[in-house]
């Protein structure tokens, strides 16, 4: 799950992390409110959405003076923001992050992640702050420097002063670098964090070191454990077909093809994508409706994979076991009442029940192209979507 900048803030102030003051603001009187509360002279108005590049694409604002803050916060609000992360179609801002304004001497880059290769919790640092750093991955990677943290004993104060020396932080301000990165730690591991980036960290002419901008993205499967975080969900932010899947419970990730899946387990959802790619067609979600699904559940996810309009046709690949075949069908065929099923449908049943749920489809009057396999049942929605 993914929160806004400000959101991250917050949380890293109360961890003794170092960030500028600021506060977040959902109109222009309370930017501009936000604004006189703060003792610089200098005012940033940043535009709050789950997505990076910002500052490149004008959601990042200087200004000088309260009147200043209030256009660029009449500007923002309510505008499309477009961005290299947002996707052509933008993100509208609702929400402003108004901050003091920081003398910045140099920006550099800290990330950390969990890194599956190690199994470990790994931290990052680069001197080349402010600027994309997939791009600096990409064409020097010798400028990223990397500490693997062994979960027993956490970051190392070493680890921390050995990363500040290696992008050059000025030797007066390591000291504030390394607590700095201890509390960013601490962050990470004790609210289950999946990623945090900060983006640039910088050092100011007055010799502070403070994040000016932060992303923290946690694990959802923790979350359970962390109700305060559960809080700061924003659902403007997401998917909404995302939204209403989690509303039912069912797994489901929208992607970018045109062929929506209805599966029944992970392993058989993601097999089922693999054979469509295989086949030429290209997946447009991936829904595992889980094995205890009901009717309900099913019509539900059915109807979510239906109000894609990228979808042009869907395929139906279910293995009865725990999940019966009858309860599939049923839910097909009660979704396909409520909403018009104006595209082409694939299904291939097999397992508990099969007979039941084939005689269920047969009996619908529902125009259903049967497949006798997976491979089958792939090769067939290809091909119709092709049409
Ligand atoms: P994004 O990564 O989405 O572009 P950032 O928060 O990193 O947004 O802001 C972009 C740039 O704007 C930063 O690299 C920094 O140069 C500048 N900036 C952001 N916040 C401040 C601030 N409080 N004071 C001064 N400059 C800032
Ligand atoms: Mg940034």
């Amino acid at each position: 799950m993914n929160i806004h900048e400000y959101q991250a803030k917050e949380i890293l102030r109360k961890y003794g992390v170092a960030v500028p003051n600021g506060n977040v603001a959902f109109t222009v009187e309370e930017a501009v409110n936000v604004a006189k509360s703060l003792s610089s002279d200098v005012v940033v108005v940043k535009a709050q959405i789950h997505a990076g590049g910002r500052g490149k694409a004008g959601g990042v604002k200087l200004a000088k003076n309260l009147n200043e803050v209030r256009d660029y916060a009449k500007q923002l609000l309510g505008k499309t923001l477009v961005t290299h992360q947002t996707g052509p179609e933008g993100k509208e801002v609702k929400r402003l992050l108004i901050e003091e304004g920081s003398k910045i001497q140099k920006e550099y880059y800290i990330g950390m992640v969990v890194d599956r290769v190690t199994n470990r919790v790994v931290m990052m640092a680069s001197e080349e702050g402010g600027t994309e750093i997939e791009e600096v991955a990409a064409k020097t990677p010798e400028k990223i420097f990397k500490e693997i943290i062994d979960p027993t004993v956490g970051l190392m104060p070493f680890q921390a002063r050995k990363l500040a020396y290696a992008i050059n932080i000025p030797s007066l301000l390591v000291n504030k670098a390394v607590k700095f990165m201890m509390g960013l730690y601490q962050v990470f591991v004790e609210k289950d964090a999946s990623i945090a980036e900060i983006n640039p960290l910088v050092v100011t002419e007055d010799g502070n070191v403070l994040a000016l901008d932060a992303k923290i993205n946690f694990d959802s499967n923790a979350l359970y454990r962390h109700p305060d975080i559960k809080e700061l969900r924003d659902l403007d932010e997401e998917d909404p077909k995302e939204v209403e899947a989690s509303r039912y419970d069912l797994n489901y990730i929208a992607l970018d093809g045109n062929i929506g899946c209805m599966v029944n387990g992970a392993g058989l959802a993601m097999a089922t994508m693999d054979i469509i790619k295989y086949y030429g067609g290209d997946p447009a979600n991936f829904l595992d409706v889980g094995g205890g699904a009901t009717t309900e559940k099913v019509k539900e996810a059915f109807k979510i994979i239906l109000s894609d309009p990228k979808v042009e046709g869907i395929f139906v690949n279910i293995f009865g076991g725990i999940m019966k075949c009858d309860i599939i069908a049923n839910g097909i065929v009660t979704a396909a009442k409520e909403v018009e099923l104006d595209r082409p449908l694939v299904v291939r049943l097999e397992g508990t029940n099969v007979e039941l749920g084939k005689e269920i489809l047969n009996k619908s009057g529902l125009n259903i192209v049967a497949a006798d396999s997976m491979a089958d049942g792939a090769k067939k929605i290809v091909e119709l979507v092709k049409k």
